[in-house]
């Protein structure tokens, strides 16, 4: 079916499609191709043959205007920037792409996200992360090498109501340095990144998507992808199909205790897996690598705990996490210079749909996120990475594209 609209100078175009092939003939080769994908020609060969990005941990962005003289870009929209919107939004923007990242937070990061208590900071989400994939392993080497990324080898150990294991394993484990925001941070630098800024809502409209949130958005935007955690891109992206995989994911939260000490606790670890005990994890972020050397603890509750607790005062929290921390230990309690807490409510998937990222290849719209693939900073990141390999399969570039 084509369609006619006006043009801003008044000129009037057609299109055949959701697309918008532009164009003054009825029928055009890429109106022929895409009624052939639609019908699904092309649909085995699609499904199959997913190229493998080339990735390049050190590619630059292209300068402003390079590409613009060889083809147009879609313009993409990446809601979220954790890890898995950020790499998302990193790797379309190397490739030319004019890509927005919109964030609700202050800064991007999400659960990877540190907080600064001035002098302090905590890595309060994510406390460390693991590379087992090839191509998470290239990026994770190039950050070594730019000095973002350090092994973490902390003394290790198991709680259990006061008995302590020192636990030992052959596992590599990383940190961003001099927080675990650092790698989001790096991606992050020379992109459009609008944070504090929550999308609301998204619509397919003439023209592109069009977002709504709580600063005003202009611009309608060719490609819109979701990284937000399960449920909040069930909600932004409600008005497409994706809305109803994402809204099967449950996601967990934690209570998050932060505590500082102004002496040395002389505990024999630095890091703690916690049984029988509303903790589930605790560790000295002072022992990480390019941090202050304070005793800065993080002590992170089960998902059960969480829940029967989600409604409760954030001091009340850090004082019952706190004891229940000494109590694992089998330490004396001792005063902290300070307390604070954090509830991610979104902490963590119940179980991840095993799809790697959604995509409608239709609608021009996909999701991405560590709930698509495994619920660790390492599946965030092959989430957002194999969504860009879907996206530039089926090529959206001029002239289906031309804006
Ligand atoms: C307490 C805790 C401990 C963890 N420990 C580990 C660990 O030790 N090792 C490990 O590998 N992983 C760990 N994880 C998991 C890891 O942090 C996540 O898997 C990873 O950070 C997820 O990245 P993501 O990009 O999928 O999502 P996120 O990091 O959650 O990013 C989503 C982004 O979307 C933004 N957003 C949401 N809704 C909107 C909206 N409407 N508009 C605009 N922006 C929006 C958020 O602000 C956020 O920045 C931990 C997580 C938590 C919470």
């Amino acid at each position: 079916m084509t369609r006619q609209v006006k043009s801003p100078n008044g000129a009037v175009r057609r299109f055949g499609c959701r697309q918008r092939c532009y164009t003054n003939e009825n029928l055009t080769i890429s109106g022929i191709i895409l009624f052939a994908r639609r019908v699904g020609m092309f649909k085995v060969r699609r499904e199959k043959v997913v190229a493998m990005l080339e990735l390049d941990p050190y590619k630059p962005l292209p300068n402003p205007g390079e590409t613009a003289l060889i083809e147009i870009r879609p313009s993409v929209a990446v809601i979220g920037g954790g890890l898995s919107g950020m790499i998302a939004a990193r790797l379309l923007a190397e490739r030319g792409y004019p890509v927005t990242v919109f964030d609700k937070g202050r800064q991007p990061g999400g659960r990877g996200s540190i907080r600064v208590e001035d002098p302090y900071t905590f890595d309060h989400g994510c406390q460390y992360f693991t590379a087992r994939d090839r191509r998470f392993q290239r990026y994770v080497e190039a950050w070594i090498e730019q000095g973002i990324v350090s092994l973490w080898n902390a003394r290790r150990a198991s709680c259990l109501r006061g008995a302590v294991n020192l636990v030992h394993d052959d596992v590599t484990r990383y940190v961003g340095v001099p927080g675990m925001n650092a790698m989001v941070r790096h991606l992050a630098s020379g992109m459009d990144v609008r944070s504090g800024l929550e999308i609301t809502d998204s619509r397919r409209v003439p023209g592109g998507w069009q977002l709504t949130g709580t600063k005003p958005i202009p611009e309608l935007f060719d490609l819109l992808i979701s990284s937000a955690p399960a449920p909040q891109t069930a909600n932004v992206l409600r008005t497409t199909r994706l809305a109803e995989e994402a809204a099967k994911v449950n996601m967990l939260p934690c209570w998050t205790a932060m505590a500082v000490f102004d002496y040395d606790l002389e505990l024999p670890f630095d890091a703690a897996h916690i049984s029988a005990s509303p903790l589930v994890w605790a560790a000295n972020n002072g022992s990480k690598p390019g941090r202050s050397r304070h005793e800065c603890w993080v002590m992170q509750a089960s998902p059960s705990w969480s829940i029967e607790h989600i409604d409760d005062a954030p001091d009340a929290v850090a004082e019952a996490l706190l004891a229940a921390f000494f109590e694992a230990a089998g330490a004396a309690p001792v005063t902290p210079r300070f307390t604070r807490s954090h509830r991610w409510r979104y902490a963590s998937p119940e179980e991840p749909l095993r799809a790697e990222c959604l995509w409608d290849a239709e609608e021009w719209v996909g999701a991405c996120g560590d709930w698509c693939h495994s619920a660790r900073m390492e599946g965030a990141f092959i989430s957002g990475l194999t969504l860009v390999e879907r996206v530039l399969n089926d090529r959206p570039r001029a002239p289906e594209f031309c804006r």
